[in-house]
């Protein structure tokens, strides 16, 4: 089954007089299952090739389906509704809430979705013992360690059951203890059946996926 599929996409951003083309007319096709490294320079279109993945921008020319729908012309309620069902976020610098603990960090997206409080939190618990951190249920963030918040992001990541785990420097701020720890991780949910699709600029860190997409100056290579 495909998950994604994108075909021309284009996004040129308007600054002024001024139009950068950022994409430029990608085509590419991640199937079920699979974990993909999208890898290339700063100022390539890795961030906005990110943004359009995780429906939080859409492209200004050209078609992107994800888990058989056209997400491509969307208005911003329905794609914050698919960001939520279909796509785990994992950031470069974790975006846990300081002030909750690991278990209310990770049933987030839970509330947002609409489950309530008991499943929430067997669900939460679930996906801690997954990424190896039950005992850590009630530490806050700041209680611990870079890699371990990391794992509580990926927990997060995985709660809702989504489509792909769309991962974007997830190991930019890690030293490379965690860096291998959070990627072996990523090794382990794509053995068990996970889509991952990590965005890079480290070429050790982009040879974990199974497959590399290089994009340079908007446009993918081979
Ligand atoms: P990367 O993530 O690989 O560094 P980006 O997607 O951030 O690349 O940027 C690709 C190109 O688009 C760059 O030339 C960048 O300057 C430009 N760009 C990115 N975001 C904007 C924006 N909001 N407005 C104008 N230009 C942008
Ligand atoms: P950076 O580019 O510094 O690594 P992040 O990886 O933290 O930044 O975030 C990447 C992009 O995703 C940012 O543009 C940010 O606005 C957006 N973003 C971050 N967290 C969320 C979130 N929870 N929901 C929706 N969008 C987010």
């Amino acid at each position: 089954r495909t998950i994604i599929e994108l075909d021309g996409v284009r996004k040129t951003y308007a600054t002024g007089t001024i139009a950068v083309e950022a994409l430029r007319g990608i085509d590419a096709t991640i199937t079920e299952g699979e974990y993909v490294a999208i890898i290339g320079p700063s100022g390539s279109g890795k961030s906005t090739l990110m943004h359009i993945l995780g429906c939080l921008d859409v492209p200004t020319e050209g078609r992107y389906e994800l888990a058989g729908r056209d997400v491509s012309d969307l208005e911003e309620t329905e794609l914050a509704h698919i960001r939520n069902a279909e796509i785990g976020f994992v950031f470069q610098q974790f975006n846990l809430l300081p002030d909750l603990t690991a278990l209310r960090n990770v049933a987030l997206p839970l509330v947002y979705a609409g489950v309530g409080p008991h499943e929430r939190e067997q669900r939460a618990r679930r996906a801690l013992e997954r990424v190896g951190l039950a005992d850590r249920a009630d530490h806050r963030p700041g209680e611990l360690s870079g890699g371990q918040q990391q794992r509580v992001a990926v927990a997060r990541a995985l709660v809702t059951e989504p489509a792909m785990i769309l991962a974007d420097e997830p190991t930019g701020n890690l030293d490379s203890v965690s860096s291998a720890d959070v990627l072996a991780l990523f090794r382990e949910l794509h053995d068990s059946g996970r889509t991952i699709v990590l965005i890079t600029h480290e070429n050790d860190v982009a040879a974990q996926a199974d497959r590399v997409l290089r994009i340079h100056d908007g446009e993918l290579a081979s």
